[in-house]
């Protein structure tokens, strides 16, 4: 097995993580043994969202999605964003927000949980009133951590040590530009991204009545 960041090899972690006996756990209750957290943080594309969200769904795996109200790349207030929140619900999935220090908002779209965009580390693991900071204990503690931050697992990919349970329980976050998008590097997803990127927006001017003749 070679640990691609692809549809597929993301398949074959939620495989390992049934193969090793987890189930799929939130941010609603402390962390308890034998539970694996799935969070993403969207940095980018709601479409490469729903990608993996599918995925998921088909492996009767869950998560909690981390969406942005302030992203450069994306309006979670477009239809296109209302449609994205309401497939991640339907498909049995929970919503809560990727904040941009210090506006915190949130709304009714989402669950009282937040991660931080490109946190620094003065606040990183601070209290949010009224809201779970997801790296703060009980759900952020060393050893039951991995991220795929641009596209490198700093211990390694996890789909071993999951489908031997060799975690007590871990939160694993991914974001799914690099998984969706093909690329063996950042740099490479990244350029695959702005290539479906530019086939979207030219869909979205056609659209917008824009004559693209
Ligand atoms: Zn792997
Ligand atoms: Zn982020």
């Amino acid at each position: 097995m070679t640990c691609a960041f692809t549809l597929e090899h993301y398949r074959d972690l939620l495989r390992a993580a049934r193969a090793g006996g987890y189930r799929f756990a939130g941010f609603d209750r402390a962390p308890e043994a034998g539970d694996v957290i799935l969070r993403h943080d969207v940095d980018l594309s709601l479409d490469a969202a729903l990608a993996v969200a599918e995925v998921e769904a088909e492996q009767g795996a869950w998560s909690t999605w981390f969406l942005m109200t302030r992203s450069v790349f994306y309006n979670l207030a477009s239809s296109e964003g209302e449609r994205a929140l309401a497939r991640l619900r339907e498909l049995g999935h929970r919503v809560a927000h990727h904040a941009v220090y210090p506006n915190v908002d949130l709304d009714e779209r989402f669950d009282p949980v937040v991660a931080w965009h490109n946190p620094d580390p003065d606040y990183m693991h601070a209290e949010i009133p009224d809201a779970v900071n997801v790296m703060q204990p009980p759900f952020f503690v060393q050893g039951h951590y991995r991220s795929d931050s641009n596209q490198h697992w700093r211990s390694g990919c996890p789909h071993e040590e999951l489908a031997r349970g060799a975690f007590d329980w871990v939160q694993i976050l991914t974001h799914p530009e690099i998984w969706a998008y093909d690329g063996d590097t950042m740099r490479e997803s990244m350029e695959s991204f702005l290539t479906a990127e530019r086939a979207a927006r030219l869909e979205l001017m056609r659209h917008d009545r824009i004559d693209l003749s």
